[in-house]
């Protein structure tokens, strides 16, 4: 696979700075691995804070024109990103299942996925409007800007005002300016493209860090990206080194905008290193998802959203269920068929057929998945299914199924981040809301009923930025994807998502 991935262009070892593709100063690199085989797939640059501040200056260089061209303009390029993109469909996939390990399937869906936010913000970068609003004297006017083309003002401004203005004065494109982007490992394109797609669409830059364990698939997007005409210096790629290169994206006055996918402790760093110059910062960090499984559901669907929200990347994402709330009236029939359907389950390298569920990332995942079960099992929870590693050996874990679980178990209290599913029972559906809501996270819900009063009641209830009913897969490019509380700061995707890139701009002007 690596040697077809290499004769298609795509394999890239080196960042890119300013449109160049460039080692290491120093010349040093790290492995990259295949998590299914332990294989090393490549070397990359490893990069720290010189290389960093030099692709910062090419974003700030190449910004200033970027943010000129008229929106139809980004959009036409973002469109062709997004062509190119889906035409290398299946060796992104390829890319992706080798250094991350997902199932093939599941990570050619990814790439339709993370693809699908470019299609939505080259389509977006044409429909950002300002306002104008009725003025409080009857001298004044009032506009809100956050991105006109020039031409168009000029005429209304001149319209309005009748004044020559002289057109050098006009800069009305009003995006974040630099945006410094650090994404995880679970989703090595949609994670970037999620943010890089309203980025630009806007008007804006990018330094985007992936994660040290899956540099190969953004090294490769970064490289459809210059063939899709976004020009060199607008999207820039370093790897390495994760503080240092953190730390000079938050030390640079030039970057006004951290966003930011992965752990709550590195997010809540982030946050405080952008207080220094005041940057923006949008944060996707940890959840702790419930799934409520009431009386009233229908079991089957219940069943189908439960195998879909948990399982899916191995339980390698932050909207995974992380605890799975069973109504007493249910539970025993819930346990029996849940169990049934998780068995089927095949585990295996992501390239062979029919496998559903990969590996886990490395050897630091399983010990977090073990070190949970055996809280449990010591604070009296049963094993009902799974619950050790793999025969297939390296990182793979069997799907597992945990009951009995309580609130005091780490497997409530804290993301596990793989195949394991806990159960947890209750009576009421004041107590579901409650437990629900008794964590610091506060990403994806889930709930499963036939009833439609508790369907509003209970999803408005919780404390979640993204509630799916009778539903396990819930994020899309069109609607907004975000949490609340410890979970993070502003939203991904939708219109809403275009916001997080763009500065309010208020003119108020004597005429008339
Ligand atoms: P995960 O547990 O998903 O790996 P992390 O928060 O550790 O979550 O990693 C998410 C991203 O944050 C990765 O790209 C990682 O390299 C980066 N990262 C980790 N530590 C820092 C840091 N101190 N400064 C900047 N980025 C960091």
């Amino acid at each position: 696979v690596a040697s077809r991935l290499q004769s298609s262009g795509l394999l890239r070892t080196q960042g890119l700075i300013g449109g160049k593709w460039t080692n290491a100063y120093d010349g040093k690199t790290l492995e990259v691995n295949n998590p299914a085989t332990g294989e090393i797939i490549a070397e990359v640059a490893c990069m720290g804070r010189k290389e960093t501040n030099d692709a910062i200056s090419s974003a700030f260089d190449a910004y200033k024109s970027w943010s000129k061209l008229t929106a139809a303009e980004r959009s036409k390029r973002l469109r062709k990103w997004y062509d190119l993109l889906m035409a290398h469909q299946e060796e992104l996939g390829q890319l992706i299942t080798l250094e991350q390990g997902k199932p093939l399937k599941e990570a050619m869906g990814e790439v339709g996925y993370g693809a699908s936010f470019i299609e939505f913000f080259a389509e977006e970068a044409k429909r950002v409007y300002g306002d104008i609003i009725p003025p409080t004297l009857p001298d004044r006017r009032l506009f809100v800007l956050k991105q006109v083309i020039w031409l168009l003002t000029l005429l209304l401004l001149n319209l309005i005002l009748s004044t020559n203005l002289p057109n050098q004065s006009c800069q009305n494109s009003m995006p974040v300016g630099v945006v410094g982007a650090i994404t995880p490992w679970n989703f090595p394109l949609a994670m970037i493209t999620r943010k890089v797609g309203p980025a630009l669409a806007c008007g804006c830059t990018v330094v985007i860090k992936p994660s040290e364990l899956t540099p190969l698939t953004a090294l490769a997007a970064a490289e459809l990206a210059l063939q899709a005409g976004i020009p060199p210096g607008a999207v820039n790629v370093v790897m390495g080194n994760a503080p240092d290169i953190g730390d000079a994206l938050l030390a640079s006055p030039q970057v006004r905008k951290i966003t930011f996918t992965g752990s709550t402790a590195v997010g809540k760093k982030l946050m405080a290193g952008a207080a220094g110059t005041v940057k923006r910062v949008s944060l996707e960090l940890g959840g702790n998802a419930p799934c409520i499984v009431f009386d009233d559901a229908d079991l089957d669907v219940a069943i189908k959203g439960t195998l879909a929200a948990k399982f899916r990347n191995s339980g390698q994402t932050c909207v995974c269920a992380n605890r799975v709330l069973v109504q007493e009236g249910i539970y025993d029939k819930f346990a029996d068929a849940f169990s049934k359907a998780v068995q089927n389950l095949k585990v295996g390298d992501g390239f062979s057929e029919g496998v559903v569920q990969g590996p886990l990332i490395n050897e630091a995942a399983v010990n977090k998945v073990e070190t949970f079960l055996q809280d449990a099992v010591s604070k009296g929870a049963k094993v009902l299914l799974g619950g050790k590693r793999h025969s297939l050996g390296m990182t793979f874990y069997e799907p597992t199924i945990i009951s009995d679980v309580n609130s005091e178990m780490l497997l409530s209290r804290e993301e596990v981040f793989g195949p394991v599913a806990p159960l947890l029972r209750f009576k009421t559906e004041e107590e579901a809301i409650h437990m629900a809501n008794d964590t610091n996270a506060g990403l994806a819900a889930y709930i499963f009923t036939n009833n439609v009063q508790r369907t509003w009641r209970v999803s408005e209830a919780l404390e979640y930025g993204l509630v799916g009913v009778n539903e396990g897969i819930i994020s899309t490019e069109v609607a907004p994807f975000g949490g609340i509380k410890q979970s993070g700061l502003g939203r991904e995707g939708s219109k809403y998502g275009m916001d997080e890139y763009l500065e309010v701009n208020q003119i108020c002007m004597l005429g008339g």
